[in-house]
C-alpha cells in the first residue's frame, strides 16, 4: 500500500471499482476510460511503481498476469479472435499510474503499431 496510489486504494476499497477477477496477487477491473469493448486492468496487489521495479522476486508474479489476462479473455469470449496486453512505462510510453498495470484491451481489431 502506498499513500496517493489511486490503484492502492481500488484493491483496498477505499474507491470503487468495476472488478471482474481477484485472487490472492492480483485484482483485474474495468478502465474508467475503456479504449476498445473489452478494456480491464490486471494489477498486482503489491504496489510497484514501474517495470522497472521489477525484480526477480517478482519473476512468478509477472507470469501470473499473463495467466490471468488469457483468463478474463478466454472467459469473455475473446480469446479466440484475440487481445491484447499492454504495460506502459514511464511518460514517453504514456504511464500516468504509477502502480503497474497491465492492460487487456479486446473486441475490436487492433492496428500496428500502437500510436
Ligand atoms: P497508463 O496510462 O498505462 O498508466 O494507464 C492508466 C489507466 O488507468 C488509464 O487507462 C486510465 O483510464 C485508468 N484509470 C485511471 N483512474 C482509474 C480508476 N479510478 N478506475 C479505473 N481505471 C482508471
Ligand atoms: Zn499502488
Amino acid at each position: 500500500m502506498s499513500d496517493n496510489c489511486i490503484f492502492c486504494k481500488i484493491i483496498s476499497g477505499e474507491i470503487p471499482g468495476k472488478f471482474i477477477y481477484q485472487d490472492d496477487y492480483v485484482v483485474a477491473f474495468e478502465d474508467l476510460n475503456p479504449q476498445a469493448p473489452c478494456h480491464v486492468l490486471i494489477v498486482p496487489r503489491k504496489h510497484i511503481r514501474t517495470t522497472l521495479d521489477l525484480t526477480t522476486a517478482d519473476n512468478e508474479l509477472v507470469g501470473h498476469i499473463y495467466q490471468v489476462a488469457g483468463k478474463i479473455a478466454h472467459d469473455q469470449g475473446f480469446a479466440d479472435d484475440g487481445f491484447r496486453v499492454v504495460n506502459n512505462c514511464n511518460e514517453a510510453a504514456g504511464q500516468t499510474v504509477w502502480h503497474i498495470h497491465f492492460h487487456l484491451l479486446a473486441g475490436r481489431d487492433m492496428i500496428w503499431p500502437p500510436g
